[in-house]
């Protein structure tokens, strides 16, 4: 029973040109056509594992030095990965997290986020919290203070302010200004809008006539993104956790929920199989519980990268494979089994720039670095 309906499974998710990913799936090699150009540097997805070990979504390649000397020094590994996150939470700079994060609709940043500790077989998770920046800190709190497991809105925000978490102002003069111009193109009452011959000088005002900001902020808002830091570790004694943390998708209505703070979906680990995490439309990975399903597939034991591939074919699986459709979205997994090996999917080839392969980043002893996520679809594609 079980093999015939995973081998059903297989026929129906791969179809149509999934095949390319197909083949990847059994060991052979790509068709060429590769019209999207490779990052420099840009590694494959490892075959044997390393201890330590320590990966994260593109975004946190820079913080992944944190997170290894704690491994390295035999520090606890969700000690490494909240660490290593933490640093991106304070980034005003990266706007899909933490301080800094694209608001939702009303221009108040809701975070979102959740830590798993694999030998203790603990979790802890935090939703739509406001005005706390270090979200997967408060989840690591929620998990070690309370008998719960997950705290959401005001209470969470009630919850951090009473463990001495400082409140603040999470957005920035620069996603503030982002927010408006939001508001004055998606409104009929924050003028000027789209059709007002005032738009560009408005807009232009805003960015103090920054070219690049303002591109950047058209972008922004004609194709609302998602971002989020994903993080998790293995350390020498093969000891697992993981943390994801977001402020979810830009524009949001108010109280949204991604799948970052979901247990299961997008954050999930088993200290006797791997941990498994996720970036893009949170909403396609709760509806799998993409998180479960990779670590699954790794207990059976595909490695990390079939098995995000897998989770991958169940997406593509909810909508026939209609590339139209799946086209309005993006959506990455990353994962890592007991052995330190490692991998990710993303469901098409480009990363946020649709020039670009996507990628995420790798730490393994030495020095941090990109490695290449394998696409399901071998396009380029994707809103976000
Ligand atoms: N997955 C996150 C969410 O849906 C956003 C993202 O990863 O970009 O909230």
């Amino acid at each position: 029973m079980e093999l015939w309906s995973r081998r059903k499974f297989f026929l129906t998710s791969l179809a149509g040109t999934a095949i390319a990913s197909a083949n990847k799936l059994f060991g052979r090699t790509m068709p060429g056509g590769d019209s999207v150009p490779a990052l420099a540097n840009i590694t494959s997805a490892a075959a044997t594992g390393k201890r330590p070990l320590i990966i994260s979504s593109a975004n946190g390649l820079h913080a992944l030095d944190k997170g290894m000397d704690i491994l390295k020094k035999g520090g606890d590994t969700l000690d490494a990965v909240v660490a290593a996150v933490t640093i991106v939470e304070d980034d005003p700079n990266d706007d899909s997290v933490g301080y800094g994060g694209l608001p939702n609709e009303e221009g108040e940043v809701e975070l979102d986020a959740s830590v798993m500790h694999g030998p203790t077989h603990r979790a802890g998770s935090v939703a739509g919290v406001r005005r706390i920046k270090n979200v997967s800190r408060l989840a690591q709190t929620v998990m070690e203070k309370t008998n719960h497991v997950m705290i959401v809105g005001d209470g969470a925000r009630r919850f951090g302010a009473a463990e001495g978490f400082e409140e603040m102002n999470l957005l920035t003069e620069h996603s503030r200004k982002i927010w408006l111009a939001w508001k004055a193109k998606s409104s009929m009452n924050w003028r000027p809008g789209i059709d007002s011959p005032e738009w560009k000088e408005y807009v232009s005002a805003l960015f103090g006539n920054d070219e690049e900001k303002i591109a950047y902020a058209e972008r922004v808002i004609a194709h609302p993104p998602t971002g989020t830091i994903p993080c998790m570790a293995v350390d020498s004694n093969g000891d697992i956790s993981a943390t994801t943390t977001t402020s979810g998708l830009a524009w949001k209505i108010p109280g949204r929920v991604g799948d970052s703070p979901i247990i299961g979906a997008g954050c999930c680990v088993d200290n006797e199989v791997g941990a498994a995490g996720s970036t893009g439309k949170g909403e396609e990975n709760i509806k799998i519980s993409g998180g479960h399903t990779i670590i699954e597939m790794m207990r059976k034991g595909m490695v990390p990268v079939d098995a995000c591939l897998e989770a991958m074919g169940r997406i593509a699986h909810n909508y026939k494979n209609d590339k139209k459709k799946l086209g309005t979205f993006h959506i990455y997994f990353y994962a890592l089994n007991k052995d330190g090996v490692h991998g990710a999917a993303s469901l098409w080839r480009n990363g946020y720039e649709k020039s670009k392969r996507a990628a995420y980043a790798v730490h393994d002893g030495s020095e941090a670095r990109l490695a290449e996520c394998r696409s399901y679809f071998d396009e380029a594609g994707g809103d976000q």
